[in-house]
């Protein structure tokens, strides 16, 4: 039995309405359902929330899962427009990304405020997808490891070894986030084999190839294959081009 997880999702940001949101769910989930592409890889549709309950309810989740974009770094009370894990979880989504790099750079949210998510998200039973990843600069100047073993470090690897077995890391170069540039393939290995390692470390007694690590940052159907073909790579976050069905599921053809 192969034991490398693997599983794609796609992160559709700020776009769709209801309407529109819905019709593309439920195209893709009757196509994978249908389809002779691989049938190991999990599918995970990140929509925004006002869509989060329809979509999960339209969903056969034997393949195909509900996230959350983001959640509240708050239990509950006075914050005015936000939402919680506990509502993610209330409407039966699966998963939630947490620390995507326009949270971080957009909305300046900070290590200490993605700690106290991740752990609202473990407590309530949504799976974290946690992103992490450099900007140009930090890679130009050569220090893309020291970044992503902060990021990592300081708000996710102090988790419970059965919670980070349910959990996803996306390793997210900002600079190839909705740019079109990507990661060379090699570029993209290094990065995970180096998060793998940095697992690996922090949990001696779990085995480190289960977790899975997927790539993110302009993944399209012409690069996908290069990047899911390294031995670390475990699948894609995928923007721009997981709200096309033709792009998606070209992607998962790749695996
Ligand atoms: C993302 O939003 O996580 C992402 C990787 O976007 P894109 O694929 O458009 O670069």
């Amino acid at each position: 039995m192969e034991l490398k997880p693997k599983i794609l999702a796609g992160n559709w940001k700020m776009n769709t309405d209801l309407q529109e949101g819905m019709k593309l769910a439920s195209t893709i989930d009757k196509w994978v359902n249908g389809c002779t592409a691989d049938p190991h890889v999990r599918i995970i549709l990140a929509v925004p929330f006002t869509h989060l309950a329809e979509i999960t309810g339209l969903m056969d989740y034997r393949r195909v899962s509900v996230a959350a974009q983001n959640c509240a770094a708050f239990e509950k009370g006075a914050y005015t427009g936000e939402v919680s894990a506990a509502m993610i979880k209330s409407v039966g989504a699966h998963y939630c990304i947490i620390g995507h790099s326009e949270r971080r750079h957009v909305f300046n949210e900070k290590n200490e405020a993605l700690k106290a998510k991740v752990d609202l998200c473990l407590k309530h039973a949504v799976r974290p997808i946690f992103c992490c990843g450099e900007t140009l600069d930090e890679r130009k100047a050569g220090k893309q490891n020291e970044v992503i073993r902060e990021q990592l470090e300081t708000s996710f690897l102090h988790i419970a070894p059965e919670d980070l077995k349910r959990s996803i890391i996306a390793y997210e170069p900002v600079w190839a986030i909705g740019t079109g540039e990507t990661a060379s393939p090699e570029q993209a290995q290094q990065m995970h084999a180096f998060i793998r390692k940095l697992v690996a470390e922090k949990y001696e007694n779990l085995n480190a190839q289960e977790i899975p690590i997927l790539y993110g940052g302009s993944m399209k159907p012409d690069n996908a294959e290069d990047l899911l073909k390294q031995p670390d790579i475990n699948g894609g976050l995928v923007g721009g081009a997981s709200l096309k069905v033709e792009s998606f599921i070209d992607i998962l053809k790749a695996f």
